[in-house]
């Protein structure tokens, strides 16, 4: 019967022959080969005559002599050695990369060296290819953001122009404009006499409509203006500003009876006061113009956010907003309601782009029939740092 260790020898030498690594047995007291299994001397190119007997460097595995002895005094020291990358040289004198890994160990009563030797060249090239594929990644990344840059630079210079255009146009039309509404008005006034009836009606069509195309011209106008002024941002009390607000919308306010609530407290933000100050008044002028048949009533309100912004709500009691239409009547000349309420459509769009100039963001919570909260996001106004204090301990 086979005894356990013969088996395991056994089963050890078939290991030995058929692993598809290379193995190397080596005598510590020689540092002579003492065995090579086939998968090795393949990849050197040698036969096992050739190897046995001989040192590590002999066959290609270390560099120099030097080499060999500073791998020897490491394997007495730690009983182990790792090489991750060691160009082996075959007997034909080609190179290959090898992970090289070295273990002293007493086998019974004898002391061995077993060098395990894996061939990497496969799997050094997969990472020197994956290194040139992410430095082409990398050099195609640069271009696109660079080509994005450009597309971005024609684009805002294409914007600009635009809004240029726009100014020009809104600007150079109030001036017939008004012509038309002045000689309609002196019509009605002077000449009211030969006018029949359907005459003076005529003339005041003419009269209301050129107040609308003024209105627009004229929304139109702070449109471009808020697109087009150099705006610096710097800290704002929030307070002060939706005052300042709501003296602007009194008026609306008085006509309509709506009842205001502001609720503290009013952080500092970091904005432009005046675009700030005309975003508050759309906002508010519309919270109390889109209401059905009730005095409207309107909270302002700010708070701090998890994003560390500024958020202040405009919210209202009126009719309310589809949730489809939500995003779109933030875009010039998008009105819903256009018959039932006054308006030109651009009220929202210049919020938006005040929040825009500002480096912030708009956005509305709405229901048909459940009012309308409209909020800005701001970033908030920088804390001050503290004065210095003086050497008897005043700031
Ligand atoms: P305008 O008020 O001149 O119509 P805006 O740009 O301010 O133009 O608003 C666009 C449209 O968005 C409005 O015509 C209206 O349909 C809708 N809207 C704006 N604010 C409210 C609100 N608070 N409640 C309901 N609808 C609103």
């Amino acid at each position: 019967m086979m005894t356990v260790d013969i088996a395991s020898e056994l089963r050890y030498r078939r290991l030995f022959e058929t692993a598809q690594d290379g193995i190397l047995i080596v005598d510590p007291a020689t540092r002579l080969i003492i065995d090579a299994n086939p998968f090795l001397l393949k990849l050197l190119g040698f036969t096992l005559e050739e190897v046995i007997g001989r040192e590590l460097f002999e066959i290609g595995l270390l560099a120099d002599e030097a080499a060999n002895q500073a791998a020897f005094r490491e394997l007495q020291t730690n009983g182990y050695i790792r090489y991750e990358n060691l160009p082996l040289k075959t007997k034909a004198g080609r190179e290959v990369a090898v992970e090289f890994v070295s273990n002293l160990y007493k086998e019974g009563d004898l002391w061995i060296i077993q060098c395990n030797i894996r061939d990497i060249s496969v799997r050094r090239r997969t990472e020197e290819n994956l290194i040139d594929a992410t430095h082409i990644q990398a050099r195609r990344t640069v271009e696109l953001e660079s080509i994005v840059d450009q597309r971005t630079a024609e684009l805002q210079l294409s914007n600009a122009q635009l809004e240029t255009f726009v100014y020009t146009i809104a600007h150079d039309l109030r001036s017939p404009l008004r012509t038309m509404q002045g000689f309609a008005q002196l019509l009605v006034q002077d000449h009211a006499a030969n006018l029949s009836p359907t005459g003076r009606d005529y003339a005041d069509f003419i009269n209301t409509a050129a107040q609308t195309m003024d209105r627009l011209l004229a929304d139109l106008l702070d449109f471009s203006h808020i697109s087009q002024q150099k705006i610096q941002l710097v800290p704002v009390a929030l307070e002060t500003v939706v005052k300042s607000a709501l003296s602007g919308c009194e008026t609306a306010i008085i006509e309509s009876g709506a009842h205001i609530e502001c609720t503290p407290p009013w952080p500092m933000v970091l904005g432009h006061s005046a675009t700030l100050r005309q975003i508050l008044v759309n906002l508010i002028a519309n919270a109390v113009k889109f209401v059905a048949g009730k005095p409207p009533s309107v909270r302002i309100r700010a708070e701090r956010r998890e994003n560390d912004m500024v958020r202040i709500w405009v919210e209202d009691d009126g009719i309310g907003i589809p949730a489809e239409f939500q995003e779109r009547i933030f875009q010039v000349f998008q009105r819903l309601h256009s018959t039932a309420y006054p308006g030109t459509g651009i009220g929202l769009a210049i919020v938006q782009k005040g929040v825009e100039r500002m480096h912030g963001r708009a956005g509305v919570e709405s229901a048909p029939g459940k009012g309308s909260n409209f909020w800005i996001e701001l970033a908030p106004a920088p804390v001050a740092a503290p004065k210095p204090i003086r050497k008897n301990g005043t700031p």
